[in-house]
């Protein structure tokens, strides 16, 4: 049954990992009557957490999709991986989706993950509301969490509700607009002043509705439902986030949110135009799915979808809708149909599509922007056991890759072996735990190895000639290199002298040639190759004579990179290592010896922080040195920030 687009509310939960993310997601289920039974992230029972990776782990990799009901609005909750190496997963995630929670932790307050997928979100113009976390911890500290929010996110932060405290703790919540009062506990007293902050919200909510206004300048009493309307708007234009608050685990302060899913984030009609069903079909495909592992996750912006359908896609080819499924986590339920601003599972017939394609109405086709997805930046080998395993593993990694855009597959020419490439070491080691689930046993995985670029100091020249006297065929190349600071992968162009049908086809072989690297067989990066010119004799065959300017040209190009000093960059990460005091000394000492760059240390009543940069290369299986540094008490995130030179040869 398709839901009107009024009553829908596409939201995902985003934080830094730890936060709680997960075990709020299983609230909402769980409150919402979605699920009967709490799941626990502790003890790997989380429906949200189904693969056995997230299992193993306790953390989650993939982005799982539910929908439940609240006060009759149908909330597609998607709960977005926190963990550094999958933020590819998370932008593709906030692009279907209208609204967020951003969940912080009440004791550590906002934390660098929190900052990116932050970002992150108001980029694709996603309407925010924050969720102070795990306030039932005596040391938590609300205040200071809205603080933070403030101060690292720039934002105006209003209270949607105020905690009640006492010498133990949290003892209940306070609703500011309505002023309902929840109490778990007696004896609390409000953290701040409840008048204060309704007051704070009526002014907020005055510039988008006249009546609101009028209220504020002139002392007056505000209708509640008035109030949360014009609120709405506030916190869709973004020019206020409401903060709630609660504990997850113990189920505190989740209803409260699930009200304010309800009121204050944007149904799909508030954010783009159309809600018209009978509309040609837009849809985006944005996920997969866990069951039936067939389908994919496709958010409709316009138009009704129903089994029987004719699609076409992005990538030219035309497919049947098999089944509309709505998806509950790790199940789904078959559904007639599903209308604009819907997030539902789709069978389709015919060749599987791959992530981010487009799906829309014969002869009204749509085009989605691309993501600009971090580059992944460490590679495994995938080395087949026996001869004949090859094509099986190469099949099953191309498919692999297919699925997922942050993934990428590499022919190493030196050693003959295909790398798959990825944006972490967890990440590769899910990507592979998956390739053996499909094709066994059948391959080696070498060890995790750093993929690095090659660029140029300086611009070169050279010129290179090539015979073939026996056919009486001659090629001589000029051509150029020269640095384009951050230009990224690097490009050939053709000079004027080298504008012909054999400069053309030249220019192919070495832009494929260029791709996997001057000398040292990285990818060229940050140079452009300028062809000058290309001569060519020969009686007859042009293809003949093509291969043979290739040769010419391969000589140009060592000659041109010898000159121009090629070198090797290195992928670098920011990072950011949480830790206690007493072990701070310790870990310093080790992230120095790890080339530690641009460092800054911080520290609060709880724990110190270093933020730096370090190459990619010296951090490969960090997460076990910090657990022995830090006896565990460690945390660090990491992001990809380009790539540099070592700092000693
Ligand atoms: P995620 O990484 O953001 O998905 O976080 P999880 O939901 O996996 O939770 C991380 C850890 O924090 C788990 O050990 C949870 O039991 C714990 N946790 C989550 N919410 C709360 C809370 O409200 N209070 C307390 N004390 N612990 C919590
Ligand atoms: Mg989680």
């Amino acid at each position: 049954m398709s839901v009107d687009a009024r009553s829908i509310r596409n939201l995902g939960v985003v934080a830094h990992i730890n936060a709680g993310k997960t075990t709020l997601t299983e609230r909402m289920l769980f409150d919402s009557g979605a699920q009967r039974f709490l799941g626990e992230v502790d003890d790997g029972t989380a429906a949200m957490d189904f693969l056995p990776q997230e299992q193993q782990r306790g953390i989650s990799i993939r982005a799982a999709n539910t929908t439940v009901s609240w006060r009759g609005c149908a909330l597609n909750l998607v709960d977005t991986p926190g963990h550094v190496d999958f933020s590819g997963e998370v932008d593709r995630v906030l692009r279907v989706l209208d609204g967020a929670v951003l969940v912080l932790d009440g004791v550590r307050g906002v934390e660098s993950q929190t900052e990116t997928v932050w970002r992150q979100a108001k980029a694709q113009g996603v309407a925010v509301l924050a969720f102070v976390n795990k306030l039932d911890r005596p040391v938590a500290d609300w205040a200071r969490c809205l603080d933070s929010l403030r101060e690292r996110l720039a934002v105006r932060v209003l209270p949607a509700v105020v905690p009640t405290w006492s010498a133990d703790g949290l003892c209940g919540l306070i609703e500011v607009v309505s002023g309902a009062r929840q109490d778990w506990r007696a004896g609390g007293e409000p953290l701040s002043d409840v008048a204060q902050a309704r007051t704070a919200l009526i002014e907020a909510a005055a510039d988008f509705d006249p009546a609101v206004m009028e209220a504020f300048v002139g002392d007056l009493p505000v209708d509640a439902e008035r109030l949360r309307a014009a609120l709405r708007r506030a916190v869709v234009a973004g020019s206020v986030t409401l903060a709630f608050a609660g504990a997850a685990l113990p189920n505190r302060g989740v209803e409260l949110l699930l009200d304010g899913v309800v009121d204050y984030l944007p149904a799909p009609v508030d954010r783009t135009a159309s809600g018209d069903a009978s509309a040609p079909l837009r849809a985006l495909v944005f996920g997969r799915v866990h069951e039936p592992p067939d389908a994919v996750a496709v958010r409709l912006h316009a138009g009704t979808v129903a089994a029987g359908l004719e699609v076409d896609g992005s990538d030219g080819q035309r497919r049947r809708v098999r089944a509309v499924l709505r998806m509950h986590a790790s199940s789904s339920e078959l559904t007639s149909d599903a209308g604009p601003g819907d997030i539902v599972a789709l069978q389709l017939d015919g060749a599987p599509v791959r992530l981010g394609a487009a799906l829309f109405t014969p002869g009204c086709p749509v085009e989605y922007p691309a993501l600009p997805l971090a580059a992944p930046v460490l590679a495994v080998a995938l080395e087949p056991r026996q001869a004949e395993d090859r094509a099986v593993v190469e099949g099953a990694a191309q498919a692999l890759v297919q699925a997922d855009p942050t993934l990428a597959l590499r022919f190493d020419r030196a050693r003959e072996v295909w790398l798959l490439v990825g944006m972490g070491e967890l990440h590769l080691e899910v990507a592979c735990d998956e390739l053996r689930a499909r094709v066994g046993d059948r391959f080696r995985v070498g060890r995790p190895e750093v993929d690095c670029r090659e660029t140029i100091r300086q611009a070169g020249r050279g010129e290179g000639e090539w015979r073939l006297p026996e056919l009486g065929m001659r090629a001589v190349v000029e051509l150029r290199l020269h640095p384009v600071p951050h230009g990224g992968p690097a490009t050939v162009r053709l000079g004027a002298g080298a504008q012909s049908e054999l400069g053309q086809r030249l220019a192919e072989v070495l832009a494929a040639h260029v791709r996997s690297g001057l000398n040292a067989g990285w990818p060229g990066f940050d140079f452009e190759v300028v062809v000058e010119s290309v001569v060519g004799e020969a009686e007859g065959d042009f293809d003949a004579l093509s291969a043979v300017a290739d040769e010419a040209a391969k000589v140009a190009l060592r000659r041109a990179s010898a000159m121009a000093q090629g070198y090797v960059l290195q992928p670098l990460m920011t990072i950011e290592v949480a830790c206690p005091h007493d072990t701070l000394s310790a870990v310093l000492a080790d992230l120095r010896g790890k080339e530690l760059r641009a460092a800054q240390v911080d520290a609060d009543a709880e724990r110190s922080t270093v933020r730096g940069v370090v190459p990619l290369a010296r951090v490969l299986g960090y997460a076990t040195r910090l657990r022995s540094l830090t006896k565990g008490r460690g945390a660090f995130a990491m992001r990809a920030a380009g790539y540099g030179e070592p700092a000693t040869p």
